[in-house]
């Protein structure tokens, strides 16, 4: 439904002095994220924009916003570095682009634990506990511009959940401070099991404000790429090294040849018909990383301080989404599947999918815990034709055992990433009785859905 032209207006007098941009190219422009990473999104949000940017700068601008924007049934959708890849920042329904960076405060840093805003960005919270001899546990690989809130709201892990597990295991976010959508919003803070209800909801149940997380002790780092003659050992080394507790790591990206080569900023580093894994080790480890790499039949390619590589951006940047990204300046059209495959068979099922299709398709997967065991994340790349084709790659994976995340849809439950019970529905109801957060995104009927087969990612914990 558009917003009525005086509701707006309204809106925004209601709002002074909160800075607040109706330009038509700058909203379009922010109520994009990166979802272009995903060809049926692509066409799918073409054309979704919100009505006004609206960027408060402290907790009592947001409770400001929230109150006018209630008054007049304005619909509101937060956004951080707008780098959501499955278009969990785009509005559906027009309305108020919460544009959340420039509340950027750290509250505190102390006894390991970090307490910041919802709009700093990962880099900023990175380089600021590194002062005191911390790092963050984990991060996603488009770190310098997502936001704490925005990783939290749509991320699921990343660098570091090769050492730590996913953000939803336990202990990864200690508090969720946010504010509900209502005439008075209400400012409350989850603790515990209660944080699942915010964690992956994309901004549909209450707009963060603060996050809690506990740090990891700062490593010197080391960025390493290893070359394998053959898949399946390279696949087994990433297994092996996630295992390897004593080595402390936080990214293991293996990489079927030809991939190496495509991703051209690499160069040819690894050798011709090699598979790799991209691997950040810890400096006091990499001795036991060497004999490891040997025992597998490897070859160390590269290995350079973190942060003074050749290739042009740090080597996280060449795993998970981004991974993909690189890929795509070869051929836009290259893209995959968020397959989550079983812990209790992982190297036979990734064995099984291999050989089951084209030789002439190569595998990414992202190694790493998940619930206390070593998970491995991917699918072989495909050149996008129609959704048929994928919707037959996500059976072939399924039944080979990998659970599948769709990342090609804008639905919570859809993606298949976040376990919703009827308590969410509940706690949705509470913070936002006007269904005015992000609509669309967790109510099945208005999402932006594609048909693929997912069956989600299943986790062992009880719903
Ligand atoms: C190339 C590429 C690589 C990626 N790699 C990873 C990865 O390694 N790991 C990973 O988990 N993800 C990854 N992603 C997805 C995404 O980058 C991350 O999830 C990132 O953390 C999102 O942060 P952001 O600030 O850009 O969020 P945005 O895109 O701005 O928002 C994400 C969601 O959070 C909501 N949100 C933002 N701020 C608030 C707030 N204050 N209150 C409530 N809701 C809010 C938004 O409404 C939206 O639903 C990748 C994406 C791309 C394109």
């Amino acid at each position: 439904m558009p917003i009525a032209p005086a509701a707006l207006e309204a809106f925004c007098d209601a709002i002074d002095p909160i800075p607040f941009n109706a330009d038509a190219a700058i909203v379009k422009r922010k109520s994009r994220d990166q979802f272009t990473i995903s060809p049926l999104l692509r066409e799918a949000l073409a054309g979704r924009t919100a009505d006004v940017v609206v960027t408060p700068r402290s907790k009592d601008e947001m409770a400001q916003v929230i109150r006018a924007a209630v008054r007049h049934r304005i619909p509101i959708t937060a956004r951080g570095g707008g780098t959501a890849n499955y278009g969990q920042s785009v509005p559906l329904h027009g309305g108020i682009l919460l544009d959340m960076t420039a509340y950027t405060d750290v509250v505190s840093i102390r006894e390991g634990t970090i307490r910041a805003a919802g709009g700093a960005t990962m880099a900023a919270l990175d380089e600021a506990a590194r002062k005191q001899g911390w790092e963050l546990r984990m991060h996603p690989s488009t770190t310098a511009t997502a936001t704490l809130a925005g990783f939290i709201a749509g991320g699921s892990g990343g660098i570091g959940s090769a050492q730590w597990g996913m953000l939803r295991d336990r202990g990864n976010i200690t508090a969720i401070e946010l504010l509900s959508v209502e005439e008075e919003p209400r400012l409350i803070e989850l603790r515990g099991a209660d944080i699942e209800l915010v964690h992956h909801a994309y901004g549909t149940n209450g707009l963060i404000t603060e996050i809690e997380m506990p740090l990891a002790p700062a490593w010197t780092w080391r960025e390493c790429l290893v070359a394998f003659p053959e898949f399946l050992t390279t696949a087994r080394f990433g297994v092996q090294l996630a295992r390897e507790i004593g080595i402390v790591k936080k990214v293991i990206s293996v990489q079927e040849w030809p991939i190496p080569r495509l991703m051209r900023a690499l160069g040819d580093v690894v050798p011709d018909g090699h598979s790799m894994v991209n691997a950040y080790i810890a400096q006091p480890n990499m001795q036991s990383f060497r004999d490891l790499v040997a025992e597998f039949g490897g070859v160390i390619v590269a290995d350079h301080p973190s942060g003074e590589n050749p290739f042009g951006a740090p080597l996280f940047e060449f795993a998970y989404g981004h991974g993909l990204r690189q890929i795509q300046k070869v051929n836009p059209k290259f893209t995959g599947f968020q397959g989550m495959f079983p812990p209790d068979r992982l190297v036979e099922s990734i064995a099984q999918v291999r050989a089951a299709v084209d030789p002439a398709l190569p595998m990414r997967l992202e190694i790493f815990w998940s619930e206390g065991q070593v998970v491995a994340m991917g699918s072989p790349v495909i050149v996008y034709e129609a959704e048929a084709q994928m919707a037959a790659m996500v059976e072939l994976l399924q039944a080979h055992g990998a659970g599948v995340a769709n990342s090609h849809t804008t639905g919570v439950r859809e993606v298949g990433i976040k376990r919703i019970t009827e308590r969410d529905y509940v706690f949705k109801r509470e913070m936002d009785p006007y269904n005015l957060l992000n609509p669309g995104k967790l109510n099945l009927d208005a999402a932006v859905h594609t048909n693929l087969p997912t069956s989600g990612w299943r986790f062992r914990k009880a719903g």
